[in-house]
């Protein structure tokens, strides 16, 4: 159906200073990114989807994805990982949903 999807979006994006990048050997130009997933209905996020993620060297294009990074970038990306939240609007849409049952729970008694 068109109204639900899955969508990803960047949550951070860091250059890490001591990593080199296994293809050029140039250092402190590899960008790591978070990415999260999120599914969307009528593109209002209602559940997150888990986290990804992808590098890219900013000398040689050289990009990587979490399924085939290279040990270096992905002890990166994982401290990377550490520090990043899921931002509270990926819950919007449920927290409109609960909201919503909770009007109708409460319109019963009142
Ligand atoms: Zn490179």
């Amino acid at each position: 159906m068109f109204l639900l999807g899955k969508k990803s979006t960047i949550l951070k994006s860091d250059t890490s200073q001591d990593l080199t990048c296994p293809k050029c050997n140039a250092k402190n130009t590899t960008k790591v990114s978070i990415l999260a997933y999120y599914k969307h209905l009528i593109h209002i996020p209602f559940l997150s989807g888990g986290k990804s993620g992808t590098s890219e060297c900013g000398k040689c294009k050289q990009q990587y994805t979490l399924s085939n990074m290279p040990a270096n970038i992905k002890l990166a990306y994982f401290e990377l990982k550490e520090t990043t939240k899921t931002p509270i609007w990926f819950f919007s849409g449920l927290i409109v949903i609960k909201t919503l049952v909770l009007i109708k729970i409460f319109s019963k008694y009142f």
